[in-house]
């Protein structure tokens, strides 16, 4: 397979890391494609347990060369921070297998700011932004008023738009959230501190990745986020601020005449979300508590606790149809090992109808989960390897998903580990 796209199917966090960590064995290139510093993907594997929040998940693999493409979200301050914290843990990085694309637009301390005060504003209205800077960032890249990595090599011209963007920026800050202004020593201090440290990773990476194209090199495109966190097919307004979905690997990875030869959509056995808006198959009370802690299910990134239920077949169904997988990646069964009976969200009930469609988002607010349920396994299957030593039951549990949301499951996950997965 010479492309491939790993995608997540829902609310995010269902294992995209761990899957990527595991499959890079079979690619030369990962791209990141989209999204910040908002992400939290967590690998464990012989160098050790690591939090990655803006570097592509194929870092770990001699070889490999990972890109942040031109439409990640690049802020200089955090990549440059999460560098360090794991070259300190013994992973080397170095501008031979880390490379950021010259028209990636870099996230400035400005866009945090406005997050956290616009958050603040909205108060119990709050979107659940984790704060990055992300939709202020998204916003000004449309507006064409942030500047592109490949600038840093302009530092004349950076300068005078830099100028520019604050003083409009400021205005902002200063007359709509009575907010500090930013002074240009205050900016370019912050440019030339990481800017200079991170100019030796920056390079026009849609030529290298045309090169390795023609070479026949084998390329995977990481999503960042879920499926119902895309900007324009997920849950809005409670999405991210750009699109997480395979169709936007070829134009945000800088490849764009890239064809996705596989799509593989990471789908937890159950469902989790992280912050705010409407979770159909949410669980309250002590239900939630127990699986949470089965599933220890708290943000990488924030360390919030995480919105947990039943895994949700009618929103899953939705994300494999909008990413176009080819294959499910289906993660943390052996979380479910402690369940006697494994409730599925079979269909939505929404103004007394039963549905198997996934909601215009206004309507996702009242729409109510329909349950059915399985016999569970009652035994620890994290140690399996292979499918036909996985019990019946856990066995019928992965054919029913697979039926219910119409693509082949290839991959069950039984651990966090690299190994601790079953290929059917
Ligand atoms: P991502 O953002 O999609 O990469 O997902 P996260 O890293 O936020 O969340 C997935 C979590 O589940 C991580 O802590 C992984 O180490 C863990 N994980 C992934 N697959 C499995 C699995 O099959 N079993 C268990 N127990 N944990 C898993």
């Amino acid at each position: 397979m010479s492309n491939c796209a790993i995608v997540g199917i829902n609310w995010g966090d269902e294992g995209k890391g761990r899957m990527v960590d595991l499959l890079t064995q079979d690619y030369d290139v990962v791209v990141r494609y989209q999204g910040g510093g908002n992400a939290g993907h967590t690998v464990e594997n012989e160098m050790g347990k690591f939090a990655l929040h803006l570097l592509p998940s194929g870092i770990f693999r001699d070889g490999v060369v990972n890109i942040l493409g031109n439409g990640v979200a690049v802020d200089l301050e955090n990549l440059w921070t999460e560098m360090e914290t794991v070259m300190a843990q013994g992973v080397a990085l170095t501008p031979d297998n880390l490379k950021i694309s010259d028209r990636a637009s870099l996230l400035l301390p400005w866009h945090r700011d406005l997050d956290g005060l616009e958050e603040a504003r909205l108060k119990d209205k709050k979107y659940g932004s984790t704060k990055q800077g992300i939709a202020p960032f998204y916003s000004d890249k449309y507006q064409k008023k942030t500047v592109l990595a490949g600038e840093l090599f302009y530092p004349e011209q950076l300068k005078e738009r830099l100028k520019d963007i604050m003083e409009w920026k400021n205005l902002t800050l200063t007359q709509v959230y009575g907010a500090e202004p930013y002074t240009l020593e205050k900016i370019m201090a912050w440019i030339d501190e990481f800017g200079s440290k991170l100019k030796p990773y920056i390079q026009d990476t849609g030529a290298f990745l045309r090169k390795a194209q023609a070479e026949g090199k084998h390329i995977l495109f990481e999503a960042q986020l879920g499926a119902l966190r895309d900007l324009d097919y997920g849950i809005v307004p409670y999405t991210t601020s750009s699109n997480a979905i395979a169709s936007y690997a070829p134009v945000g990875s800088g490849l764009t005449t890239a064809k996705l030869d596989k799509v593989v959509g990471v789908v937890k056995a159950y469902s989790t979300c992280v912050g705010e808006g409407p979770f159909t198959c949410e669980w309250f009370g002590p239900e939630a508590d127990k699986l949470r802690e089965a599933g220890f299910e708290y943000g990488a990134k924030t360390g919030r606790p995480r919105r947990v239920g039943p895994l949700d077949i009618v929103a899953t169904r939705y994300g494999v149809q909008i990413q176009g997988a080819t294959d499910i990646a289906l993660t943390k069964m052996d979380i479910l090992s402690y369940m006697d009976k494994i409730p599925v969200c079979a269909h939505y009930k929404v103004n007394g109808e039963i549905t198997d469609d996934f909601p215009f988002p206004s309507a996702l607010g009242i729409a109510e989960p329909v349950y059915e349920y399985v016999d569970g396994w009652g035994t620890d299957i994290s140690g399996i390897r292979n499918w036909e030593d996985l019990p019946e039951n856990a066995q019928k549990y992965v054919e029913m998903v697979e039926k219910a949301i119409g693509c082949h499951i290839t991959y069950v996950s039984v651990g966090p580990e690299r190994d601790a997965y079953i290929k059917r």
